[in-house]
């Protein structure tokens, strides 16, 4: 999204010439990687609740798929753009690398707002996306899945589209649907969980026990949610929430130093993830403003909301408490937030591998709906956590042999298998 003059695109950009530059890489192939593949973009005409026609624009960005079928989320947000798109096409093509699933990056999105648009407005934007790439995406090709603000609903108008217009049932051309109707248990908890997995882990590497820490989380939402979830069950502390609130076009932070009562914050919270302030106040939490949740006194901070969280202008207000920034959502901390983060002896877990349980249970779900057979719950969080923790390991410990950052060290990994899988092809 481009706010305040912050192009996502540019930075992803930077940190894959930072990467290139670092690993000697070849100029084709350099070239080649630091461009999407292919781009849609384009116009989604609906007829709306008063019976004018409102045209939204939308979009699909492969960035790469050497590695198998693209793969990537959908947004529907009123600052969606193009570079926006890229950027986060381009991150997915390293999350699944470094993941290490057989997927490439994709990503979408359209220009709107949900919060003003009625179900049947919402379906017929949903169904509108897929009649204008419905001949680029698919189980094989390109495998949408929900993102900010879309939901299983919104996945399953989607693949009742492309099945209508296609003939044929294909429950792996979209993830993230409905459990009964080809989605995996433990989908909506993959992302906030996996990224918990990592969690545990750097834990360890820094002497410290889950129990004796706090974690302030930016972003309520599936994955703020889900995070907060697991992190509680294992006896850590969530001292503030931060989050969106439309009524007052800006966003609060809801602080409890005793700790947050996930269920009772739950049952003041909208489906997309706003706490209603009103009540939280009564429920006794603090309400401070929206960047409070960052200068917390905590050992972990978990922005699990948008990019461009932890800025240059901010990052100082981190107190010297905290210990880890685990990134639940993609690109949360700028470049030079998080150069001067980590020169303060903060480990942070970087997103493309952090947030990497989002896909890779995707990826269990297309296995899964291609088999239609399903796993129980149990079956897929075990699996998550195996490919979780193997990913950090795996990046931890090329970290401490190259002395890299843990962002450094995965886009090394990732970059590395996308370059050969390019170049294996013949198309570099
Ligand atoms: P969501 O729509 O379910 O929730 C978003 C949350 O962010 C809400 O609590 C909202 O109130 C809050 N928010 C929005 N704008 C804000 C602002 N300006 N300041 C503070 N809070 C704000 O979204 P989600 O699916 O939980 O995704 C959150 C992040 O994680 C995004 O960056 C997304 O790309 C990333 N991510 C999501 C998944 C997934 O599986 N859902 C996977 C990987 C990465």
């Amino acid at each position: 999204m481009g706010s305040r003059g912050y192009n996502a695109f540019t930075v992803a950009q930077e940190q894959f010439d930072r990467i290139a530059d670092m690993m000697d890489l070849d100029a084709g192939t350099r070239a080649f990687l630091r461009d999407p593949m292919r781009e849609y973009s384009f116009s989604i005409p609906v007829r709306m609740d008063d019976g004018n026609v409102q045209v939204f624009r939308g979009y699909r960005v492969q960035h790469n798929d050497a590695r198998g079928p693209a793969k990537g989320g959908l947004r529907f947000h009123p600052l969606e753009t193009l570079d926006g798109v890229r950027a986060l096409a381009m991150w997915m093509t390293w999350k699944c690398a470094v993941a290490d699933i057989p997927l490439g990056g994709g990503k979408g999105g359209v220009v709107c707002d949900p919060h003003n648009l009625s179900k049947r407005e919402q379906e017929q934007i949903s169904r509108g996306w897929v009649r204008q790439v419905v001949r680029d995406i698919g189980p094989l090709r390109d495998v949408p899945a929900p993102d900010v603000m879309t939901s299983p609903q919104h996945m399953l108008w989607m693949l009742d589209e492309y099945e209508t217009i296609t003939g044929a049932r294909y429950p792996g051309a979209f993830t993230g649907k409905p459990v009964g109707m080809g989605g995996s248990l433990g989908r909506t908890e993959a992302t906030g969980y996996g990224l918990i997995f990592t969690v545990l882990e750097a834990l360890k590497l820094l002497d410290l026990r889950v129990e004796d820490t706090r974690a302030a989380v930016q972003g309520f939402g599936s994955v703020g949610q889900a995070a907060i979830e697991l992190y509680t069950e294992l006896g850590g502390t969530v001292v503030a929430v931060a989050c969106w609130n439309q009524k007052d076009q800006t966003s609060y932070t809801y602080r409890r130093e005793s700790g947050v009562d996930l269920a009772q914050l739950r049952s003041i919270t909208d489906r997309y993830g706003d706490i209603d302030k009103d009540k939280a106040a009564d429920a006794g939490y603090e309400v401070l403003p929206g960047d409070a949740w960052l200068a917390q006194e905590a050992e972990i901070l978990i922005p699990a909301a948008l990019e461009n969280q932890i800025t240059a202008d901010n990052a100082s207000s981190v107190p010297a408490a905290v210990r880890l920034i685990a990134e639940g959502a993609n690109g949360p901390t700028t470049p030079e937030a998080a150069d001067s983060l980590q020169g303060r002896g903060i480990t942070i877990i970087p997103d493309i591998l952090g947030n990497a349980g989002g896909v890779t249970t995707s990826y269990f779900e297309q296995v899964q709906s291609n088999m239609n057979y399903f796993w129980t719950k149990e079956e897929v969080i075990g699996r998550l956590r195996v490919k979780m923790t193997e990913a950090f390991l795996a990046v931890a410990d090329l970290a401490e042999r190259k002395k890299l950052s843990l962002r450094d060290a995965a886009m090394a990994i990732a970059v590395d298998r996308v370059a050969r899988a390019s170049q294996d092809r013949g198309w570099v």
